[in-house]
């Protein structure tokens, strides 16, 4: 039976010019490596990482220097909340336009941006040029819900009743306002 390690190993590439290691079986809309350890599918690139340093902390993501999501190398792995993650996105230009892929890449400003905007959420998905999905689950407080934002409850969502609409504001801690200037 192969060790997690040889595993790893075994499904991946080192790419000469970057030392990258690239993980060969990614997923196609994000990029990132999968491996299923214990029965649950995780992301390699924190496989190796644990492998590497240990446990990775409770909500805390692993970054990775050379900006290749398959890129499993521990060296160029690094911990970060999920802010430094968004910000170092921005600081290498993957953000914040140009990926049409649903995993978002977006800054928190964006997101508190399309929290208060009542656009049809296709309109928003085109301009920040990712999924409607993606759009859908920040306005629902399902995705970057440790931003405290308020809600706009004035069109979005039309279908969710208001007593809903609290919980969910309940949920993500934020005011639930009736219009956004
Ligand atoms: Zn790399």
């Amino acid at each position: 039976m192969r060790t997690v390690q040889q595993r790893l190993d075994d499904g991946s590439i080192v790419e000469a010019n970057t030392g990258c290691r690239l993980w060969i079986k990614c997923g196609k809309s994000t990029g990132y490596g999968f491996i299923v350890v214990n029965g649950k599918n995780r992301y390699a690139h924190r496989v190796s990482y644990e492998l590497a340093f240990g446990p990775i902390a409770k909500g805390l993501f692993v970054c990775h220097k050379c900006d290749t999501p398959s890129c499993i190398e521990p060296s160029h792995l690094f911990i970060g909340t999920a802010k430094e993650n968004s910000d170092d996105s921005v600081k290498k230009f993957r953000n914040p336009f140009g990926e049409k892929n649903g995993n978002s890449h977006l800054t928190e400003q964006q997101v508190i941006s399309i929290r208060a905007d009542d656009r049809h959420p296709a309109i928003l998905s085109r301009s920040y040029s990712v999924s409607r999905r993606t759009i859908e689950l920040i306005k629902r407080g399902k995705s970057w819900d440790h931003l405290t934002t308020p809600i706009c409850l004035k069109i979005w969502p039309r279908g969710l009743k208001a007593q809903r609409l609290k919980q969910v504001a309940a949920n993500v801690g934020s005011a639930l306002v009736d219009s956004l200037p």
